[in-house]
Formats: structure tokens, sequence, C-alpha cells
């Protein structure tokens, strides 16, 4: 049986939470700020703020999701009604990455606990000095049999994946993604799998191009590039590329100064083996923009690279760091022969003002989910599913779809006994045609 079933202890719970994490929002920014110097204004609007609307959207609306959804039921139980039961999985395992050390640990708390789950997160041990702050933040809400926070390397993780759950949310990279998915499939546990990709960014010569170089300097170089969601290289049309790449120039000056390693709203890459591998891709690279690192300080600049082979180490897998290839194309066959290269991606951005252009594109390729004419933003929005398809993720989540993602969803047929129509019961002799002709009647 789950810890608490009851939706009001649920919410008094949630409450708790609330008050906890508002008392902490000071604590969390600086620990961000010592994991990867991560702006105070990021921090706010991409983890603290975030986590606190998600709290109160979820506190005003639990009693709702909670209540069983009436369905129309079919004519063929008549007389019934038919409805779904939200059950708590039970025990949920949730792992976490480092890039929105908070956020990403304490979103999928929020709904596993208002479905009504036994839950152990596993923060990430590359962001410590948040991880701490969030194990206090649980200790401080919850009773540890209710929710407990267990930090550690990969080494817990995988001590903890050798257990028996109800449920496993992970979020991170496809490569432990897999691994993830086989523990899981040992006991048939249902998985959430919020992973990464390759998202391009297609910029079409209707676009507006100052706008658009603003928005994706924005949502590229956010959090130094560290967003499962960012673009990850751009695809511009011939026509306005040489015109598009001064724009992003200048956005970036714009944005983090002349010398961006000196800007304070510039985080930083999380270890030394990320910078190396981000280090390395620059290397054999035409650099139009940005290109300087800083090792002692894992510094790497917002930078901009002309034209990579396909195969080459920036094109090759998701860059995850302030590092943008621009690429140009003349056709949509161009566009394909890019996209088609990769997995399904996470994202996907359109930057147009020809709407069929528009539309043609999020049709023809498969992806989490995206913006027009902006990025990132998608996920900012409750009321929208969150997740990748294919390589990018298993399931979604956000605003009510969380909670029901952590919820079995129940079938209940409720029969009525003041008539019981004969016709299902055996012997069936001289049924069959009755039987064709009710079914062809409701279909
Ligand atoms: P990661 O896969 O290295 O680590 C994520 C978590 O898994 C950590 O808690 C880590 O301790 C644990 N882990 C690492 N190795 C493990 C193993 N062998 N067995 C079990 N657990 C293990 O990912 P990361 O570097 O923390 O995050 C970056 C990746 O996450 C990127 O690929 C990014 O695109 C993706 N990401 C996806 C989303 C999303 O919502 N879809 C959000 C953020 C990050």
């Amino acid at each position: 049986m789950s810890f608490k079933t009851d939706i009001n202890s649920r919410k008094q719970s949630l409450i708790k939470l609330l008050n906890c994490v508002q008392v902490h929002e000071q604590e969390i920014i600086t620990a961000l700020y010592a994991d990867f110097k991560k702006p105070e204004f990021e921090a706010v609007v991409s983890e603290t703020g975030y986590v606190i609307s998600e709290l109160k959207h979820t506190i005003n609306n639990i009693h709702k999701w909670a209540k069983p959804q009436k369905v129309l039921p079919s004519l063929l139980n008549f007389p019934s009604t038919d409805s779904i039961f939200k059950e708590p999985y039970g025990k949920v395992l949730i792992i976490a990455p480092w890039n929105y050390p908070y956020q990403l640990s304490l979103y999928p708390v929020i709904a596993a606990v208002a479905a009504g789950n036994q839950v152990v997160l596993k923060p990430s041990e590359l962001t410590p000095n948040t991880s701490k702050v969030v194990a206090k933040i649980i200790k401080e809400t919850f009773d540890k049999k209710h929710v407990d926070c267990i930090e550690g390397n990969h080494e817990v993780a995988t001590e903890l994946l050798a257990q028996r759950w109800d449920y496993i949310f992970f979020t991170g990279s496809v490569a432990v993604g897999k691994i993830v998915a086989q523990a899981a499939a040992k006991n048939l546990t249902p998985v959430t799998l919020e992973l990464g990709g390759k998202n391009p960014c297609i910029i079409d010569e209707t676009a507006n191009l100052k706008l658009a170089a603003k928005r994706i300097v924005w949502g590229k170089f956010l959090n130094a590039g560290q967003t499962c969601i960012a673009p990850d290289y751009l695809l511009v049309s011939k026509k306005v590329k040489a015109d598009f790449v001064a724009l992003l120039k200048s956005e970036i000056a714009n944005a983090y100064g002349n010398n961006p390693e000196a800007s304070k709203d510039f985080a930083r890459i999380i270890n030394g083996k990320n910078w190396k591998r981000l280090a390395l891709m620059l290397k054999e690279e035409k650099i139009l923009a940005g290109g300087e690192i800083n090792e002692s300080s894992f510094y790497i600049a917002p930078t901009l690279v002309d034209e990579p082979k396909l195969d080459s180490l920036v094109m090759k897998d998701e860059i995850f760091g302030p590092i943008l290839p621009i690429l140009s194309y003349s056709n949509e066959s161009d566009l394909a022969k890019v996209i088609s290269n990769y997995e399904k991606p996470l994202s996907m951005f359109v930057f147009t003002q020809n709407k069929s252009f528009a539309d043609k594109m999020i049709r023809s390729y498969s992806f989490g989910g995206g913006c027009i004419n902006d990025t990132v933003i998608h996920f900012s929005n409750s009321r929208l599913p969150f997740g990748g398809v294919g390589h990018s993720g298993i399931g979604a989540y956000h605003g009510r779809r969380s909670f029901d993602t952590f919820s079995h969803h129940k079938a209940i047929v409720k029969k009525g006994n003041w008539i019981d129509i004969p016709i299902r019961y055996a012997p069936y002799e001289g049924k069959l045609k009755i039987l064709r002709r009710l079914l062809k009647w409701l279909s």
C-alpha cells in the first residue's frame, strides 16, 4: 500500500513543501552559483520560480486531478456508469541530472507525491551544493518513509536500480536511459525517460532575423548551453546566412558584452570532463565568433561554428554546451538530409513568417516538442506535455500530465442491477443474428 493515499494529506504535504522551498530559495540560488556559476536571474527564471509555480498549480488542482473521471459508457454494457480511477503506483524512484539540478529533481517529486506515491529521489552528484539543499528540503518536509533523498554517484544509482520499484522516472543522457530501461525491464517496471538529442533550429529567408537572433542567443546560451531542449545546431537559408551571422554576433555582444568571461550573466561548464569534451569539438572548426576557452574556470565562450561536417565531433552527438554550429541550406531536401541524419530530437524550432512552411516542418519531422519563432519556451506552459520521442525519451509530464504519469489509470465499469439483458449468456443458439444486428447498429 502507498504511504498516503488521502488527497487532503497529500495536499498538506505539498503546502509544507511550498513553504520549505520558499524559505530555502536564496540557499538554492547560492548553491547553483557555487556549482556552476549559474546567474541568479537564470536560477529564478528556470529553477526556483518554476518549482514554486508548479507547486501552486498542483496544490490548486490536486482535488480535480485525483477525482475519478467519468467517461461515456458503452451501450454494450447497458446499464452502467464508467470511470477512470487514478491509483498511486506505489514506490517510485526518481533519478535527476545536473543541468537544472533543482527543478528537475523537485518537479517529478511534486507530481509523484500529489499522485500518492512513496518516493526515493537521487539527485546528481555533479552539483553537490544544490543536491545538499535539495536533500535538506526533502528531509525537513517529509517523513523519510514517504519521500527520501539519497545522494550519490552512478554506483548509488546502480544499487537503487537493482531494487524493485513500481515506477522509475529518469532524466539524463540517452546512454544512461538505456541502462535504466534495462534495469526496469527485469521487473516490468514502467518508466518515464526524459532524455536528450540533437535539436535542429531552422531559419528561413522570411524570418524576422533580428528577433530570431535574439531569441536563439538567449535559448542557446542560457545555462551556458547546457539545456536539453536548447537549439543544438542552426539550419539557415543560404539567402540570409551572412546577415544572420552578423546579427547573432551582435546579439551575443548585447547579452554578454565583448568579453563574456567577465559577464556575470554567463554560466560555466559543469566539470573538467565536459569542458574537455567541448573544447575538443572546437579544434579544426572554422570559428565565426567566440572560441575562447579557459580550463581553470571551465569557461567556454558563446561560440559560432561555420559549416561543420556531419561527421565532425561537433555534429556527431548532442553538444550540450555553448557551441552553436551554423549550417546553411538551399532547399527542403538539404534540410531533410541533415535532420534525418539523427535520431528523433527532444525539440525543434522554426523561425519563419511563412505559415505553410512552419506547418510543413512541424509535420515532416518527429520530435518531442518545440516552438515556431522562439526557442525553449514550450517547456514553461504546464498545460503542454513535456517529453521526447524515440531516442529523446519515453513519456511526458508537467501539470496535470505529471499527475497522470505517476498514477495508474484503473478502468471501472459499475453495472446496474435493475435490468439484465440476456443476450450475452450461453446457450448462444439463435442469438448470433441478433448480436450481429446489434453490433452493426452500434458501429
Ligand atoms: P547522466 O545520464 O550522465 O546522469 C543522470 C543521472 O543518472 C545522474 O543522477 C547520475 O548519477 C545517474 N547515472 C549516471 N550513470 C549511471 C549509470 N551507469 N547507472 C545509473 N545511473 C547513472 O546525465 P547528465 O549528464 O546528468 O545530464 C545531461 C543529459 O541529460 C543530456 O543528455 C541532456 O540532454 C539530458 N537531459 C534531459 C532532460 C529532459 O528533460 N529530457 C533534462 C535535462 C537533461
